[in-house]
């Protein structure tokens, strides 16, 4: 399949990329390296332009012959997105929403979105599905349920389908070491374990230690960054004209802050320094998918189904690129 992939050279990107390539498959990466890497794509797959030029991405579609898009492009910092909201529509939705149109212009019929566990808000019941209300509780949360609603009103008036993948948290590196997660700023749990293990942190602060779980800290389900992009791939399989694919991504268990860090010093054998700090704000103590319905529907199943054989691919990562990519090329 020809494929579009957006935001490609970011960290679930570049690891859905290298994938889909993998298979076969004809990929074009757009990305403005804005936050991604040049280095985590090859250089002959990369085009290097804004989602936002929409005169750029509707001449890719065409010149291209595209017939799939995999949408990754958008800001994702939770904290930012409400200080900042008109940065994030202006990106996560109107620049999607444009992409979205060109797609139907150009006759492009499948469409794979990255969406997010974020639009559930504070969930009612935990394991999550599907049908838990989505009721998001910052800008970001709703800017990618926006653009969730406008898929499906799209795929019920023209040709077109799409899957909508809630990932719930994307961990983990390729097993060769070669590519993994390098966000700047850093604000990611096991990124800045790590980081804290090697010593390029004073230590790693735990945001709240007073929650209704075991043993007080916030509960995460943390899923393969490979899981993730392999949902990608069974999807772009599956979809056709109509199709309203609507999936969690996680392996379906949870743990706790404490437990990422004490599997990290296990992982690692270093010591990680902890500083026990205040909750921070928009946090639901516990995150769980229930992924049943992929598994079910595409045949999904993770291979990484336990947190440390996760930890292992991330470390294997850290401990060989300490400055992460390094700067862009
Ligand atoms: N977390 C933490 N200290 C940090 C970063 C994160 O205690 O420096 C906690 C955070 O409160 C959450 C979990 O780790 O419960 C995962 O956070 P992350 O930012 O990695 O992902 P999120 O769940 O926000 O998507």
């Amino acid at each position: 399949m020809r494929i579009l992939v957006t935001g490609g050279a970011g960290y679930i990107g570049s690891h859905t990329v290298r994938l889909l390539l993998a298979r076969g498959h004809d990929v074009t990466v757009l990305d403005n390296l804005s936050y991604g890497h040049r280095q985590a794509v090859p250089a002959d797959r990369l085009v290097v332009a804004d989602l936002g030029d929409i005169s750029q991405v509707d001449a890719l579609l065409v010149d291209r012959r595209v017939e799939a898009v995999v949408h990754f492009a958008a800001f994702a910092y939770v904290g930012e997105s409400v200080t900042d909201p008109a940065k994030y529509y202006a990106n996560n939705l109107l620049n999607s929403l444009a992409l979205l149109d060109a797609c139907r212009r150009r006759g492009v019929q499948k469409f794979v979105f990255s969406s997010t566990c974020a639009t559930y808000g504070v969930p009612a019941v935990v394991p999550i599905t599907e049908d838990e209300k989505q009721v998001p509780i910052n800008p970001y949360g709703n800017t990618k349920l926006a653009f969730e609603r406008a898929l499906a009103d799209y795929a019920a008036a023209y040709p077109f389908g799409y899957c909508a993948l809630r990932y719930f948290n994307a961990a983990g590196a390729s097993p060769d070491g070669t590519i993994g997660e390098d966000h700047h700023p850093e604000t990611h749990l096991i990124p800045l374990v790590f980081q804290a293990a090697l010593g390029k942190r004073p230590h790693v602060e735990v945001f709240g230690t007073d929650y209704p779980t075991p043993d007080g800290t916030c509960v995460r389900d943390y899923i393969h960054v490979d899981d993730l992009a392999e949902a990608h791939i069974l999807a772009l399989d599956r979809l056709g004209p109509g199709a309203q694919f609507r999936y969690n991504v996680g392996i379906g268990r949870g743990y706790s802050v404490r437990e990422v860090i004490r599997t990290a010093e296990a992982v690692s054998g270093l010591r990680v320094p902890v500083k026990e700090g205040p909750r921070r704000v928009g946090d639901p103590a516990e995150l769980v998918a229930g992924a049943g319905r992929i598994r079910h529907a595409l045949g999904w199943a993770p291979a990484y189904t336990e947190l440390r054989p996760i930890l292992e691919t991330a470390w294997n990562w850290h401990r060989t690129h300490p400055e992460g990519f390094g700067p862009n090329a």
